[in-house]
């Protein structure tokens, strides 16, 4: 049988509630939907307007386990972006807050070492910095690939980048 998002939302939300109790209250709070579809390889997950999260069903297929560090993780990922909003989502500053809480938790509860280019990124400041953001767009690219279009993300959130570009923002804020 095949679980409705309703029901995997449910599922996974139990699951979450030991492994990242404030994405489990969100998942609660604002009636997250969490479906699968179909996506290429580089992406986990996606969220979506409307609080929905859609895994990518090659990756995590019908019949995979729920308790799964690596899925739970990747919610954890999509969630930080459904609190965040989609201005602060769709931005370098955005995904490194994302990356950071997504490997932190993934790799707190298994039992392998972390690959340098993700203890760089996780060593990096979540600062509103130019030069901190494009390190972690570099090191993002490093370990997924040129496929995961980071490249085509402002680095601060939309409306910050466009009062950097106006030169009213210099630096940091
Ligand atoms: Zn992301």
């Amino acid at each position: 049988m095949t679980a409705t998002e309703n029901e995997l939302s449910a599922m996974i939300r139990e699951n979450l509630s030991d492994f990242h109790p404030d994405s489990a209250r969100y998942l609660l709070e604002h009636i997250v939907s969490i479906g699968r579809k179909p996506m290429n390889q580089s992406t986990s997950a996606i969220w979506a307007f409307g609080s929905r999260v859609f895994l990518n069903s090659h990756i995590f297929p019908v019949g995979i386990d729920l308790k799964d560090p690596r899925l739970l993780s990747t919610i954890a990922h999509e969630i930080r972006h459904l609190q965040q909003g989609p201005i602060v989502a769709f931005s370098v500053y955005g995904e490194l807050d994302a990356w950071q809480l997504g490997f932190q938790l993934y790799y707190s509860k298994v039992n392998q070492a972390m690959p340098t280019v993700l203890s760089d990124l996780l060593a990096l400041p979540l600062v509103l910095d130019r030069s901190v953001l494009k390190t972690a767009r570099k090191l993002m690219l490093t370990y997924a690939g040129r496929k995961y279009r980071i490249d085509l993300y402002p680095l601060f959130p939309i409306t910050k980048e466009i009062g950097y570009l106006l030169g009213f923002v210099k630096t940091k804020f």
